[in-house]
């Protein structure tokens, strides 16, 4: 993955730069935006283009228009915040291929910065259309791919367009995979993974693509409750998928062939009901009453992870260890972020995370600035940790 062609390694001079960013910022009911931070992490590479004289072109996604014009979706809203941030003005095309974009594009001057209208109201993008590629292509010289979020989809304005011209890795997109890489790839060991969240369902291809890789891998959260069923104990009503237990115990077996330990909770605190505040209790393993839910790891089991952590010199974290979202059900979660946090300060510990539900829970335990590396990205970052080949990773390879 660090073999790619990187903005340093182009001539960007009068070039015109098809940058494909990640503009699906969240939006609040008024239609603002609420969060900027994908605004943001664009800057550093529009900047970079800006040093090196080339003309800017950005293209982006934006919801889901299903291949039409959905006014409502527009991403004209963004030019005034976008040129706010870069202290310089932004044009917009209203669409992202034809007259328009063309007349737009020939206008620039280097240093001048384009927005193209919403890649998906074509839906020549969302299939990859090698024609639609061939007319975003057209506008540019250069592609330059800063949207590793976007990464595993294998698109238009994310892929196609790689396969045309001349491609490369923008700040943000290096970024991550120059931390992903040192994370997984050519990783410092002892690694170990924390994989919690919901449901084992949803991270099958991910617990058996890292058990291969790792030296440990702790599973916590709901899914933690299948391997425990799995075991034979009694869950209760935990959020458990039954159905999935010869699946656990597989995994667990690949693990041991490949000398990878499993921690699992050693304490669970269950309660009577899945809600903020509900009467709760520690007890073990063996002692979930029928009518008892488990919502969080115990302190023995934190325990245990801290250990873990602290014999691991780089560290992999996808999914929270209990139902965060619901105090108290937040502390296991909570105290083990700010352990890890803690050992990449006072012990150089490598600590990763990524995952939509996992960042908020980082966010939330205040030690998100405190990890090595936070990946911006949910389902790409999950098909990283699955081991799969990212589409719009790869054609950044071929050039
Ligand atoms: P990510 O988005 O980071 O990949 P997931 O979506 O897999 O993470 O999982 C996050 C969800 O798992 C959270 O909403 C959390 O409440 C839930 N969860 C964690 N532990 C439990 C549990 N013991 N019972 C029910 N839900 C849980
Ligand atoms: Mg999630």
């Amino acid at each position: 993955m660090v073999d790619f062609t990187r903005l340093e390694d182009i001539n960007f001079a009068g070039k015109t730069a098809m940058v494909r960013v990640d503009f699906n910022v969240p939006v609040n009911d008024g239609g603002g935006i609420s969060d900027d931070t994908r605004l943001r992490a664009a800057v550093p590479t529009i900047k970079a283009l800006q040093d090196k004289g080339a003309k800017i072109i950005l293209m982006s996604h934006f919801g889901r228009p299903k291949g039409k014009v959905e006014p409502t979706m527009s991403l004209g809203f963004l030019t005034a915040p976008l040129a706010e941030l870069l202290g310089s003005p932004v044009a917009f095309a209203d669409s992202c291929v034809g007259a328009d974009a063309k007349a737009k594009a020939q206008d620039l001057t280097s240093g001048d910065v384009l927005l193209l209208e919403n890649t998906r109201f074509h839906s020549e993008e969302t299939d990859n259309d090698s024609g639609f590629a061939q007319a975003l292509a057209a506008l540019g010289d250069v592609f330059v791919h800063d949207a590793f979020s976007a990464s595993h989809r294998a698109q238009a304005s994310s892929e196609g367009i790689g396969r045309i011209l001349p491609s490369c890795a923008g700040l943000s997109m290096a970024r991550e995979l120059d931390h992903l890489s040192q994370a997984l790839e050519h990783p410092k060991s002892p690694v170990l993974a924390v994989v919690g969240g919901a449901k084992v369902s949803t991270k099958i291809d991910l617990l058996q693509n890292l058990v291969t890789k790792l030296d440990a891998l702790a599973i916590g959260g709901g899914m933690a409750n299948t391997f425990l069923a799995a075991l034979g104990h009694d869950v209760g009503k935990s959020l458990c998928e039954h159905d999935l237990k010869p699946l656990a115990l597989k995994i667990m077996d690949a693990a041991k062939k490949a000398n990878c330990s499993v921690l699992l909770p050693v304490d669970v605190v269950v309660a009577k009901d899945f809600a903020a505040h509900a009467p709760h209790r520690v007890c073990g393993l063996d002692d979930v009453a029928p009518d008892e839910m488990i919502l969080d790891a115990g302190n023995q089991t934190v325990e245990q992870l801290a250990d873990a952590i602290d014999r691991a010199k780089t560290l992999i974290w996808n999914g929270p260890l209990g139902a965060f979202e619901m105090v108290p059900f937040d502390t296991a979660t909570v105290e083990a972020a700010q352990y890890a946090g803690r050992r990449v300060k006072e012990a150089g510990l490598i600590a990763v995370a990524g995952g939509g539900d996992t960042v908020a829970a980082l966010k939330h335990a205040g030690a998100a600035d405190m990890f090595t590396f936070i990946s911006t990205a949910g389902g790409a970052f999950l098909e990283w940790m699955e081991g799969k080949p990212l589409p719009g990773v790869e054609i950044l390879k071929q050039t």
